[in-house]
């Protein structure tokens, strides 16, 4: 395989970045956010000053992983934002792993057409805040096509891939009544969650209880029952640097 640039860190036993799985993880350099939570940043602001691993290293060392390791997990920085993605996937799928894609589902042309090469087993998308170009663009730091995000969501929801949803919950830059919204089963987009029994205003309290006691942990954020609809709370790596 020709080289592969912008690969800059390589995790090679992960149990934490993919539920249920034995996982590698490759990180990807630069990003379209500045999210002022990200511990990522070296990756996000400076990717040029940290050196690229060659991929035929990594390549050499998951041939030896096989049979422990499940799959791979690509993450970031923006992993989509990469050119050397799809053949990145190509080539570790070709090697018998599964994959898994973290995004920010801002580029959602670029993820309609690897679920659509059937490059991806899993994918978990950051939604940064409500889906409103203010408070998106003070939870991502920048300005943020709402539209684009939507459009990602929409095309994971209907995928049939493991999908997960996470929002990162800090205080005084996403209020919790924002975080946990009851799913409108009215004028919705996919036919098959019309008259879909949302969860109650009680559950949703228990819910919103758990995310209290802890702000600083991450919540998946609630869509609909089926979708995204467990409340589990994972702990958040300690904070870098706030950016
Ligand atoms: S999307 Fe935000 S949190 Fe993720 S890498 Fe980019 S700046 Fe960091």
């Amino acid at each position: 395989m020709r080289p592969v640039p912008g690969i800059k860190g390589f995790i090679e036993t992960s149990f934490v970045d993919w539920k249920g799985k034995v996982a590698s993880v490759i990180f990807l350099g630069g990003c379209n956010f500045r999210c002022p939570y990200c511990h990522n940043h070296p990756l996000v602001l400076r990717p040029e000053s940290l050196e690229d691993i060659p991929w035929v290293a990594i390549e050499a060392r998951l041939l030896e992983l096989r049979g422990w390791v499940d799959g791979v997990c690509i993450t970031g920085g923006e992993p989509t934002l990469q050119r050397c993605l799809p053949r990145l996937l190509v080539e570790i799928r070709s090697m018998g792993f599964q994959t898994k894609l973290d995004t920010n589902g801002s580029l959602p042309d670029v993820l309609e057409r690897l679920m659509e090469r059937g490059l991806l087993d899993a994918v978990s998308m950051d939604v940064k805040a409500p889906l409103r170009a203010d408070a998106y663009e003070r939870c991502s730091g920048r300005p943020v096509s709402v539209g684009d995000i939507e459009r990602s969501i929409w095309a994971l929801a209907g995928s049939g891939l493991q999908v997960e949803f996470r929002t990162t919950v800090v205080p005084g830059l996403l209020g919790i009544p924002y975080i946990l919204q009851g799913f409108r089963p009215v004028e919705v987009l996919d036919p098959r969650l019309k008259g879909m029994v949302p969860y109650s205003e009680e559950t949703l309290e228990r819910m919103r209880a758990v995310v209290a006691k802890d702000a600083s942990k991450r919540a998946e954020r609630v869509f609909a029952p089926g979708l995204a609809s467990r409340p589990v709370l994972t702990a958040l790596p300690p904070l870098g640097k706030a950016i």
